[in-house]
């Protein structure tokens, strides 16, 4: 719960979004004396593991890797369950983290906020909630999370339904049984891949709605062995610092070996290897899977002969084969028992790959011109990712300019953490950062320490206004599409390219030369004097106050 105390109308910051992004921010701002608030719309701590509560939900990175690193008790008195955790524990590790340093006098609950303005001559940004309070700050903070603004496609007849409706972004906090109901999921992305052999084992049948078929790796959880969870606490700091200057900001095997310089049976048997070890080693199995499209092919094989031989029926089983992108091109899925769960008899695969589906009806859906009813329709379909939550903001900055104007032929920004116009507004993992494409939290603990450090030495040189300028920022949005382009993941109608929102810019939103590599690019920024930024010191008619 949030402290009842009333709370200062004037701060220094204010921070939208209280998960990984939020608290650590709070809890640097505590350190170094600047005074924060932060909103919230939930009614609790955890951004995207607050609101991603559907069954199966759980993190492709593992645990011991997927925390906070920048407190050696933290990280040595956490205990993490599971290999690869599941939703429960990691809103367990957050609200924990909140507590231990005593985070939630800061933060107001269940509270939105609306719009966020620049005023120029005073420099500061005015922001209002949808609870109609109104705070005055020197920096804005977006920290709402890259894919938090859930999107249900507007199929026709949307409303006509009147049967159970779930998004898995925004799921229930209350038990949701399935248990002897019709059920449709439609999405079969890395959200309905988790959900539907869950989902499948509860409901009396399951329909499965997919557009584009998906490749998917087991995840082959297991629980957490003492020797395990020792062998990375002996030495966790070390290892933290690797992992930093890691391609994806994890420790994990690549083999750096081109697939296409082995034999054809080198190559299966180190694909059947890393298929047994499962998910993360797996994208790692060669150094070209995803610049080089014939290495690509032959790791995308044999996945496909994996389904093949998985899923039991052959028809079903050349559905679920991903033919329309190479594989990794989209985020790859981690599953425990998905192409399984095609092999029971409550289970049925609708391919709406030629058609999309035609209309909601009052008792379910109609697609490929048949008539399903149903008593609960799972949504999986996914975020208006990357752009969406900044876009729900009226944010406003020199001149009145709105974001959603800057950006309307897609997001720009210098380092995907501040954009030009907006002073002194910063956002953490904003498009044009690696965000999604690492290892989160190692990229949030980055993003925050280089706009407390920056605001830090702001302070202490009387600089009261940072911008970036126009011409690093458009180098920026053009190294960032530059790198995406000399790989295979432009070629996949995907989240990252903006495709998966009808209307919405084509342009490669996240940064993919590595975690490491602009965490280095970052450093080398600040120690030639923050390039590319441009300060104001404080104004002779404010330096009294
Ligand atoms: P997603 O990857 O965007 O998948 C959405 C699914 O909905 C796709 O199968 C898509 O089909 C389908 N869809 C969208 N609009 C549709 C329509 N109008 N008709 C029919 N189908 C439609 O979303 P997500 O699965 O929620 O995953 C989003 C991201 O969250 C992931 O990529 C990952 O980064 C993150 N995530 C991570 C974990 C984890 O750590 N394990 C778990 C879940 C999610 P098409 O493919 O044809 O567009």
């Amino acid at each position: 719960m949030s402290s009842s105390a009333i709370q200062p109308s004037t701060v220094d910051v204010v921070i939208v979004g209280a998960g990984f992004s939020g608290l650590y921010l709070l809890h640097r701002f505590e350190k170094e004396g600047f005074s924060a608030r932060c909103f919230e719309r939930g009614d609790g701590v955890g951004g995207t593991w607050y609101w991603n509560r559907y069954p199966g939900a759980r993190c492709d990175v593992e645990s011991m890797q997927y925390s906070y690193g920048f407190n050696e008790d933290l990280q040595q008195e956490w205990h993490w369950p599971e290999k690869f955790s599941a939703q429960a524990d990691i809103l367990a590790y957050a609200n924990h983290v909140a507590d231990r340093f005593d985070l939630r006098k800061y933060i107001t609950l269940e509270t939105e906020v609306r719009a966020s303005h620049y005023d120029e001559a005073a420099r500061v940004w005015h922001v209002e909630t949808d609870k109609g309070e109104k705070v005055t700050c020197k920096y804005f903070i977006m920290a709402g999370g890259c894919i938090s603004t859930a999107q249900v496609p507007k199929f026709e007849g949307l409303a006509d339904y009147k049967g159970e409706k779930y998004h898995t972004g925004n799921w229930p906090h209350e038990p949701v049984s399935f248990k002897g109901k019709r059920v449709a999921v439609i999405g079969t992305g890395s959200t309905g891949i988790q959900a539907i052999p869950v989902i499948a084992e509860e409901a009396a049948h399951l329909a499965v709605f997919q557009r584009q078929a998906n490749y998917s790796i087991p995840a082959r959880n297991m629980p957490m062995t003492e020797d395990y969870a020792t062998s990375w606490k002996d030495g966790y700091a070390e290892k933290r610092a690797e992992m930093r200057y890691q391609p994806n900001g994890m420790l994990r095997e690549v083999n750096d070996v081109s697939a296409l310089d082995v034999s054809e049976e080198k190559r299966q048997r180190i694909y059947e290897q890393r298929w047994k070890e499962g998910t993360g080693a797996f994208l790692g199995a060669f150094n070209d899977i995803l610049t080089n499209k014939a290495a690509n092919d032959t790791m995308a094989e044999f996945v496909r002969n994996k389904i093949r031989s998985i899923v039991k029926d052959p028809v079903t089983a050349e559905i679920l084969c991903p033919k329309t992108h190479p594989i990794g091109t989209k985020r790859i899925c981690i599953d425990s028992g998905y192409y399984q769960t095609f092999n029971r008899e409550n289970v049925e695969l609708v391919d709406i790959s030629q058609k999309p589906i035609e209309r909601l009806t009052e008792k379910g859906l109609v697609a490929n011109g048949r008539e399903f009813e149903f008593d609960a329709i799972v949504f999986a379909t996914g975020f208006d990712a990357m752009t969406g939550t900044l876009f729900n903001v009226d944010i406003r900055g020199r001149d009145g300019l709105a974001l959603k104007k800057k950006w309307e032929a897609g997001p720009r920004t210098y380092l995907g953490l501040m954009t030009e116009s907006f002073p002194n507004m910063f956002i953490i993992t904003g498009p044009g950062s690696p965000s999604v494409k690492g290892n989160m939290i190692n990229t949030i603990e980055q993003h925050v320490d280089m706009v407390t450090d920056t605001m830090i030495h702001m302070r202490k040189q009387g600089l009261d206004l940072i911008e970036p300028a126009l011409k690093a920022e458009d180098e920026w949005v053009d190294h960032v599409q530059e790198v995406a382009y000399k790989t295979l993941f432009p070629q996949a109608n995907s989240w990252y390219m903006g495709a998966n929102i009808p209307g919405k810019p084509r342009l490669f939103m996240p940064y993919i030369a590595g975690v490491g590599s602009y965490r280095r690019t970052c450093e080398d920024v600040v120690a030639e004097n923050y390039r590319g930024f441009r300060f104001e010191a404080k104004r002779q008619d404010m330096a009294a106050e």
